[in-house]
């Protein structure tokens, strides 16, 4: 058992619903423990800039609710200078912090490793509304987004159905397409098209007409912004071959407020409880993943080569240095994972129509 006196908690990168929950349980899961908080503010740029404030219980009080992050969130390509991470160091030592958790995306966890090598044990939390951290099944954010896209796409489908319209929706999930997948099979859509999938577009016109012809008055078609550049093209074509009267909506930053869903709130409190106890227990250069339904903690480096196995972004140089059976551990998560997102798209397809 390390014995630790203060550590600090941050959000950085892209803001989730549900980092409250997390800095909420991080903050009193250590204060029960007898160990003070300092809620940095502005993720590394705070830490860099001593932007920061001992917390006590009542400066989480309420906040579980609340969308965006009480701490702010920022992105701070300073930090990833040799000069910034030493500055961040300095603070750290200054202000008698001896360990961090950093909630955020994969960014979030380089930067939780480096400060992790040099002497500042840090636990990284995933919080991305994206749902496209590889390592783990589950981001924190990802289900209140959902919620928030399939509320709106009831909505346009309304009125869809009183216009006999087609609507294309553009949501968004960066590269990956689980937002797409799962609100466009929860919305009953006629077709979904993610970046990392072919998307067969004529078969998805074809579906269209047909559905038409039988009468059908409302057709939502759900495209993840991953596949870029590519909705707004794709509402005219869909005019121009059905006859359909077609409209394009991008929902946009919408998606990323409002308040958590249980699924969030849950998933946040125990990562964060998570986080401290892995963390007091001496742990470090971790990130806390879901898999399988368990909270479990992942060395920071495997999860960061998951992600990019999974993304086919791991270099010959990077493969090489990794054990036989941790790749072999690698790639049965990627299978797991490209196995459940299949799935998904598959049934949103068959059931569509
Ligand atoms: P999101 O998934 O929402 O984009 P993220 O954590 O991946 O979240 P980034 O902007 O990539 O968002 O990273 C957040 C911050 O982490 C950066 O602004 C920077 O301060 C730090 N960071 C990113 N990459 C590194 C790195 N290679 N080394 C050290 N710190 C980094």
């Amino acid at each position: 058992m390390t014995e630790f006196k203060r550590i600090g908690v941050l959000t950085s990168g892209g803001d989730a619903p549900g980092m409250n929950a997390a800095v909420r349980a991080v903050t009193r899961s250590a204060l029960l423990c007898g160990v003070e908080v300092m809620g940095i503010y502005g993720g590394y740029q705070g830490l860099m800039d001593d932007d920061m404030k001992l917390f006590r219980s009542k400066d989480v009080a309420g906040i579980i609710s609340h969308g965006g992050t009480i701490l702010y969130s920022a992105r701070a390509a300073e930090f990833k200078t040799e000069e910034g991470m030493q500055k961040a160091i300095a603070v750290c030592k200054k202000n008698r912090i001896d360990g961090i958790i950093a909630i955020g995306g994969d960014g979030t966890f380089r930067g939780a490793t480096d400060l992790s090598v040099r002497g500042i044990p840090t636990v990284g939390i995933p919080g991305t509304i994206d749902n496209d951290i590889s390592s783990t099944d589950y981001t924190i954010g990802f289900d209140t987004a959902a919620n928030t896209i399939i509320e709106l796409i009831d909505k346009i489908r309304d009125t869809c159905e009183s216009h006999a319209r087609c609507d294309v929706v553009e949501v968004m999930g960066r590269n990956e397409g689980d937002l797409a997948i799962q609100s466009g099979l929860a919305t009953g859509a006629i077709a979904v098209a993610v970046g990392e999938i072919p998307f067969d577009e004529e078969a998805a016109i074809n579906r269209i007409r047909v559905a038409r012809e039988h009468g059908k008055r409302n057709f939502i078609v759900v495209v993840a912004e991953g596949k870029k550049g590519y909705a707004e093209g794709f509402t005219k074509r869909i005019e121009e071959q059905t006859g359909v009267e077609s409209r394009f909506t991008r929902l946009g930053h919408v998606q990323r407020g409002g308040s958590p869903t249980l699924r969030d709130r849950v998933t946040a409190s125990l990562m964060g409880q998570y986080a401290v106890d892995k963390l007091f227990e001496g742990k470090s250069d971790i990130v806390i993943c879901e898999r399988k339904r368990e909270i479990v903690a992942m060395n920071i480096g495997f999860a960061l080569s998951v992600d990019k196995l999974f993304k086919g972004k791991l270099t010959d140089e990077e493969k090489a240095k990794i054990s036989k059976a941790d790749f072999e551990k690698m790639e049965a998560i990627c299978a797991e994972r490209r196995a459940k997102k299949m799935q998904l798209y598959n049934t949103a397809r068959i059931t569509c129509v």
